[in-house]
Order: structure tokens, then C-alpha cells, then sequence
């Protein structure tokens, strides 16, 4: 006898990257950013722990939302923030989609996509992408009846971009476009919520996190960004205290400190650049990322050996595998680190061979 749901006892469930807990590490595997986060942030959080811990923080994160608000020039009743942008997720799943109905989201994407529909006993359907991760022909007839579409915009692993003509294009009828924007501040050229104010904006839900361009994947802070329509059945959903009061004054500190995360992000595409390059010139076919992160393949499809190689040299990248309709696509995608950490694995990389 099972005490489990059904759902429950035969799903796999998610499984995170790998963190190891002792030091010495070269950790390229879970798209954090390598350098400390503004020093702000730890002067908000030192003096919130002077303060009262011994009352609840507060439920509509008043501070926060004006912040996140100004910076993406809407109104506060515009945003939803959350214990990380995967909290914000679930609490889209549990807001829109009820059970057997259709949840979609490009494949290769983010795997929790599939693992919070199944939890909530929806449907799901994986838009499998063209081998240079465009959308195939048919996504727009796919992605009509589902009621959210996640779409990762830049993609992970791939790390590429897709045009706002494309994703306005897959908006689905009666349902909800969820553009996860976690890593949309690597991009050459952010977007800032630009979409939500067109006449589609409506059925269009904008995530962000803190974990990456901010440096504060510890700390767990994501929002929602969309119409007040869409934001007020999700604050019906959420827990009431759903981000606690450190996290508040670090995340409300982090937004603030907007000169901080701009050179942050150019250290880190300046870094990417020479990343791609030189994987290029060792070999390996690398996409034009607008990410942190890096995805290469190599046409001698030694993926798996090469990740091993370099975990026996406590360097740490991820090996990714996915099943398409032609066969197994797999590959390492590489976190964008310090210069040096990046200059050690593509030195192992060469010795490796
Ligand atoms: N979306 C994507 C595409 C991601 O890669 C991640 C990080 N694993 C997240 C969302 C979640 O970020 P967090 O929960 O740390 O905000």
C-alpha cells in the first residue's frame, strides 16, 4: 500500500544540480554567478538582523514591489515576488492550471517545467526545437491550447534568444504566455518588460530571478512581473509569508544597486565571449549565448567522458542529455565563472583532448 497520490508515486520528481558541500571546487555547473553580490545587499541584511526577526515579514513585500516596479516602469500592483523564480512558477501552475488540462514549453528547456505540471496532474507537451534551437513550423498550432507555455527567453541549455515577434506568435488562445526571463539581463541588449505593454500583454507573464545577474542564489528571490488581472489570482495562491524578512531587505537592496549588476553582467559577457571563442578554436561547436552559462558539443560525441575527466580534476560542469524523436541530443553546458576559473577548465579541457 502506498500512502503517496498516485501522481505522486510515479513521478521521478526534479533533480538539482550537483552542490558539493566541501571546498575546492570549480564550480561551472548550476549557472550561479561567481562574484559576490553588491555590497548593499550585505548592509541591508546586517541591519534587518538588528531589527525584528520576531514578527512576521511583510505579506505584500510593499518595499520590494516599488522598486522592482520603477525599474520596470509599471505600477507596484504589477508585481508578485517569490521564494525564488522556481516559487513564482509553481505558484503560476497552481494559479492557471487545473488537472488534464494542457501545459507546453520548448524541448531541450528547463526540466522543473515538466515536474511542476505533473505535480498538478497536467498534461504536458514538449515543443521539441530544430537542431539550431529555432521553433519548429508547427509550434504556433502546438502551443494554441495549452493554458501556460513556458518558455525560457534566453533558452537554458542553449542559451540563445528568441525575437518578440516569435514569442507574441505563440501566445496561446485561452491561456497564458510565461516568458522566464532568469537569465534576460546577460543579454546583449535586456529586455524590460516591453511585451507587457503591448495588446497581448495581457496573457503574458514575465519571471525574473536574483540567483544569477544578482549574485543571490543563496539567498532565494525571484517575481512575477504582469497585468494587476493577472497578479491578483496569484497573490490569492501564494503563502502568505512566502519571502522572509531577510530576504526582503537583500532583495529589495540588490535592485536598487542597478550600477552594481550592469558591471557585474558586462564582466560576465566580456567572460562569455572568450569562453565561446576559445571552445571554438579547441574543437567544439558552442552556441552565440546571451546567458552565464555556455552549451558545446563536440562531433566526437565524447561528452560524458569529458565531463568525467574534469570532475576527476574537481572541476564541475554539467552533462546534459535529452531524447528527441531522431535519437539522444547531449552535451556540457558551461557557467560563465571568473576569468580564471574559466581559463583552468579550458586548460583541462585541451589536456583532456
Ligand atoms: N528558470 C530557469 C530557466 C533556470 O535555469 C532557473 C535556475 N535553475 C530558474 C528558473 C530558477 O531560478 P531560481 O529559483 O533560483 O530563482
Amino acid at each position: 500500500m502506498s500512502l503517496f497520490r498516485p501522481l505522486v508515486q510515479q513521478m521521478a520528481g526534479y533533480t538539482p544540480g550537483e552542490q558539493p558541500q566541501e571546498s575546492g571546487w570549480v564550480k561551472l555547473n548550476t549557472n550561479e554567478n561567481a562574484y559576490p553580490p553588491s555590497p548593499r545587499v550585505l548592509e541591508a541584511v546586517q541591519q534587518t538582523l538588528e531589527g525584528r526577526l520576531n514578527i512576521y515579514p511583510d505579506p505584500l513585500a510593499t518595499e520590494f514591489r516599488k522598486v522592482a516596479a520603477e525599474l520596470f516602469q509599471v505600477d507596484p500592483d504589477w508585481i508578485l515576488p517569490g521564494n525564488g523564480s522556481d516559487e513564482v512558477l509553481t505558484i503560476l501552475m497552481r494559479t492557471f492550471v487545473d488537472q488534464g488540462q494542457l501545459v507546453s514549453a520548448p524541448y531541450p528547456s528547463y526540466t522543473l517545467y515538466e515536474t511542476l505540471a505533473e505535480i498538478q496532474g497536467a498534461r504536458f507537451q514538449k515543443i521539441q526545437l530544430n537542431p539550431d534551437w529555432s521553433w519548429p513550423a508547427s509550434a504556433q498550432q502546438l502551443a494554441a491550447d495549452s493554458k501556460i507555455l513556458f518558455v525560457p527567453n534566453p533558452n537554458a541549455p542553449s542559451g540563445n534568444r528568441w525575437s518578440d515577434a516569435d514569442l507574441l506568435s505563440l501566445i496561446p488562445s485561452q491561456g497564458v504566455l510565461v516568458l522566464d526571463e532568469a537569465y534576460g539581463d546577460f543579454c546583449d541588449q535586456p529586455h524590460q518588460g516591453e511585451l507587457l505593454k503591448t495588446d497581448r500583454g495581457n496573457q503574458l507573464v514575465v519571471t525574473r530571478t536574483l540567483s544569477k545577474s544578482y549574485s543571490l542564489a543563496g539567498i532565494r528571490f525571484g517575481f512575477a512581473v504582469a497585468h494587476p488581472d493577472l497578479i491578483s489570482g496569484m497573490r490569492k495562491v501564494k503563502d502568505s509569508y512566502n519571502c522572509n524578512t531577510l530576504s526582503l531587505a537583500a532583495a529589495t537592496a540588490a535592485l536598487k544597486d542597478q550600477d552594481w549588476m550592469q558591471e557585474n553582467t558586462a564582466k560576465i559577457r566580456a567572460t562569455r565571449s572568450y569562453l565561446i571563442e576559445q571552445l571554438r578554436h579547441l574543437g567544439f561547436e558552442a552556441v552565440d549565448s546571451q546567458t552565464n552559462f555556455v552549451w558545446c558539443t563536440h562531433s566526437d560525441r565524447e561528452h560524458e567522458r569529458r565531463y568525467q575527466e574534469l570532475k576527476r580534476r574537481k572541476i564541475l560542469v554539467r552533462y546534459m542529455q535529452f531524447s528527441l524523436e531522431e535519437g539522444t541530443l547531449d552535451g556540457l553546458r558551461i557557467t560563465v565563472g571568473t576569468d580564471a576559473e574559466i581559463q583552468h577548465v579550458l586548460d583541462a579541457l585541451q589536456e583532456i583532448g
